[in-house]
């Protein structure tokens, strides 16, 4: 098994890059760190580093929403993102509202600050909370350490699901910060229902337990991370190993690679290094955003861009 040579190594904690047992805090000092390329980038009247904390973790929620819309993670007006709001029992959740043009076009707007049980002063009527809030807030209540919970639907991801084909480490160089996701069984979570209550979400928050990742089979999956950039790159590198193991599930058996050459990837998937590797990643969605015309930068008019 995977998890053997695993634990022989490294814990597994420290290879998936999770920090699982780090204290509170570290959430929000991934928030301010992580994305200072990207800040870089961002449009001069955008709230400098700093300067409105809450604001900037709304934009980034936003610019997850689009980057994992562009990519094909999210469809239509499906599929969420969530923030800690650091220090409080409250989140910043990617809501509907009248101005509801779909994932792709999500704007900072859309993204409300509520409590773990869905309520706000934020909706003002004009914003929906969606019916599965519960997965993000008894994620976010469970785990202190998530600073970031993605749900969505992503299509390889339900195809392996639904025919039961495990995510497995398929391959090494090509991506291994992928693999480092599917080392150990990814935990799959077996009722094809909304996650419309905290009970339902309770079940879910169970099977995930301390994983990063919980396929929701017949329905989606569910990732979290310390950073929005660590949870909509996980999600992002998930549905990229499961497209791999779903052609290569048309043509015989999934291939297991040698342990220590799996091994040879552990200085990669450190949490610090890949926490390096995420904020380049990251900066590249966002220019690629900007690139296809769903970038974030406010129009000549001040307004942001649909
Ligand atoms: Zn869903």
């Amino acid at each position: 098994m995977f998890a053997n040579w695993l634990t022989q190594t490294l814990s597994r904690r420290r290879l998936v890059g999770m920090g699982l047992g780090a204290a509170g805090g570290t959430a929000w000092i991934a928030l301010h760190d992580a994305p200072r390329l990207a800040m870089a980038h961002a449009p001069a009247d955008w709230p400098a580093r700093g300067e409105d904390p809450v604001a900037e973790l709304r934009q980034k929620v936003a610019l997850s929403c689009r980057i994992l819309a562009m990519v094909g993670i999210v469809g239509e007006i499906n599929g969420h993102v969530s923030a800690r709001v650091p220090g409080s029992e409250e989140m910043l959740l990617r809501c509907r509202g009248g101005d509801e043009y779909g994932l792709a076009y999500t704007t900072p707007a859309a993204i409300r600050r509520l409590r773990f049980d869905g309520r706000s002063e934020e909706l003002a009527g004009q914003y929906e909370v969606p019916i599965e809030f519960p997965i993000h807030g008894e994620t976010l209540r469970a785990h202190p350490e998530v600073g970031a919970v993605v749900h969505a639907h992503p299509p390889a991801i339900l195809l392996c699901g639904l025919a039961g084909i495990p995510l497995r480490p398929v391959f090494g160089a090509y991506d291994p910060a992928a693999i480092g996701l599917a080392l150990d069984a990814i935990p799959v979570y077996p009722r094809s229902v909304l996650i419309s209550s905290p009970a339902l979400a309770a079940e879910v928050v169970a099977v995930m337990a301390q994983r990063e990742v919980c396929i929701l089979r017949g329905h989606g999956v569910v990732v979290t991370g310390r950073t929005v950039e660590e949870a909509t790159l996980r999600a992002i590198r998930l549905e990229s190993l499961a497209r791999v193991c779903w052609e290569l599930a048309r043509h015989g058996p999934l291939p297991t690679l040698p342990a220590e050459e799996l091994a040879s990837f552990a200085a990669l998937l450190d949490p610090q290094r890949l926490a390096r590797t995420d904020e380049y990643v990251w900066r590249y969605y966002v220019q690629r955003l900007e690139a296809e015309g769903l970038g974030l930068a406010p129009s000549a008019d001040g307004a942001a861009r649909r």
